[in-house]
C-alpha cells in the first residue's frame, strides 16, 4: 500500500492549496488591474495624438486624475512605470511642441522704439502676462535707458532690429542697407549684450535688397513683416488718437498665426493695449514673440506654399535662394517662410 500523508501533513497541504489559491487570485486581479491601466493610458494618448496635440506630463497626469477610473491607479503601484514610460512617449516633440493643436497664436508688435511710452508698453504686458516683439531702431536704443532694454529682455520679449535710422531700404543700395541694420545690431549690443533675433525693414520695403538678406542670413535673424488685415494703421485716423478704435479693430481683424503691427511711439497705441489684450484673450488668443510665432507655424508653411501663392518673383529675389526668413506682404496677408541656418 502507498504511505497515505498522515493527517496534520494533509492539513498542511490543503493550507498550501488554499493560499496559493488566495495568492493566484490575488495575482489575477492584480493582472486585469495593470490590464485595464495600461488601456486607459493608451486610450488616454490614443485620444491625445489623434487630436495631434502636444501633450505634456503635467496634463496628462490632470487628464488621469480627473478621469473617474483613475481610481484604478490609486490602488495599485505597479502600474505607474507604464505611466511614465506612456507620457514619455507622449512628450516626445512633434512639429510645434510648445502649442496644443488648436491654440491660436497673436504676435504683437512694436515699431520705432524705444520711446518715452515704451515702459507702459512694458507695464501693460506685464499686467497681462504676455509677451510681444519690438523692432527698435539703432539710434532710439543708443539712447534708451539701458534698464529699459534689460527690463524688455527680462520680460521675455523678442528684440527685433528695424535699423539704425528708419532707412527705406528699397531706396539704398546693399551696402547701405547692410550697414543701417549692422548699426542697429551694435547699438544693441552695446547696451544689452545681444543682437536683434528678427529684422523688420522701415514700411516693409526693399524685401529684395541684397544687403537685407545677406545680414539677416550673416546674422540668422529673421525678415518679417505684417499682417494688413489686422494692423490698425495706428500713424493715422482713425486709430491715430483713437484707443478703443485701434483696440477694436485689432480684435475684430485678428487671425490665427496673425502678426499685428503698432508702434509705442504713438500714446493712443499704448492706451489701447489693455482694452485690446483683453479681448485678444477672451477670443482665445496666445501671445508670442515674432520667432515663436514662426517656428510654430514652419510645417505650415513653406517654399512651395508660397510660390503656389504667386510668389514665384520674391522666392527667386533673394539671391541665397531660397528665402530666408519671413516677409508678411503688406496689403496681402501672404507670406513666406524660410528655416533659419543653423549656426
Ligand atoms: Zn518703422
Amino acid at each position: 500500500m502507498s504511505s497515505m500523508p498522515s493527517g496534520p501533513k494533509r492539513s498542511l497541504n490543503a493550507q498550501l492549496r488554499a493560499l496559493s489559491n488566495t495568492a493566484l487570485s490575488l495575482l489575477a486581479v492584480l493582472m486585469i488591474l495593470l490590464l485595464a491601466f495600461v488601456v486607459m493610458v493608451n486610450a488616454i494618448n490614443k485620444r491625445k495624438s489623434d487630436k495631434k496635440s502636444d501633450t505634456t506630463t503635467t496634463t496628462t497626469i490632470a487628464e488621469q486624475s480627473s478621469d473617474p477610473s483613475a481610481d484604478v491607479s490609486a490602488d495599485v503601484t505597479v502600474p505607474e512605470d507604464t505611466t511614465t514610460e506612456a507620457t514619455t512617449e507622449a512628450t516626445v516633440p512633434e512639429a510645434h511642441a510648445t502649442y496644443p493643436a488648436g491654440t491660436k497664436l497673436i504676435a504683437l508688435t512694436f515699431d520705432d522704439g524705444p520711446c518715452e511710452n515704451t515702459q507702459q508698453v512694458l507695464d501693460t504686458l506685464e499686467k497681462h502676462g504676455i509677451v510681444a516683439t519690438f523692432f527698435m531702431l539703432g539710434q532710439n536704443v543708443s539712447g534708451a535707458d539701458q534698464a529699459l532694454l534689460q527690463r524688455m529682455v527680462d520680460l521675455k520679449c523678442e528684440i527685433g532690429n528695424h535699423t539704425w535710422s528708419h532707412t527705406i531700404l528699397s531706396k539704398v543700395d546693399a551696402d547701405q542697407a547692410y550697414e543701417e541694420l549692422r548699426k542697429c545690431d551694435e547699438a544693441l549690443m552695446a547696451k544689452i549684450g545681444q543682437k536683434a533675433t528678427v529684422i523688420r525693414p522701415p514700411q516693409g520695403a526693399g524685401l529684395t535688397n541684397t544687403g537685407l538678406f545677406k545680414y539677416a542670413l550673416e546674422n540668422r535673424e529673421y525678415v518679417i513683416n505684417w499682417n494688413d488685415a489686422s494692423c490698425p494703421a495706428d500713424w493715422q485716423k482713425p486709430a491715430l488718437g483713437d484707443a478703443h478704435y485701434t483696440a477694436q479693430h485689432v480684435i475684430d481683424n485678428a487671425s490665427e498665426y496673425d502678426c499685428v503691427l503698432l508702434h509705442d511711439s504713438h500714446k493712443s497705441t499704448v492706451e489701447s493695449l489693455d482694452e485690446m489684450i483683453t479681448g485678444l484673450k477672451e477670443k482665445g488668443y496666445v501671445f508670442v514673440t515674432v520667432s515663436q510665432l514662426l517656428e510654430a507655424t514652419s510645417d505650415k508653411i513653406g517654399i512651395e506654399d508660397a510660390k503656389a501663392q504667386g510668389w514665384t518673383e520674391a522666392v527667386e529675389a533673394y539671391p541665397g535662394g531660397p528665402v530666408y526668413g519671413v516677409r508678411y506682404e503688406y496689403s496681402s496677408n501672404k507670406y513666406v517662410f524660410g528655416k533659419k541656418p543653423e549656426s
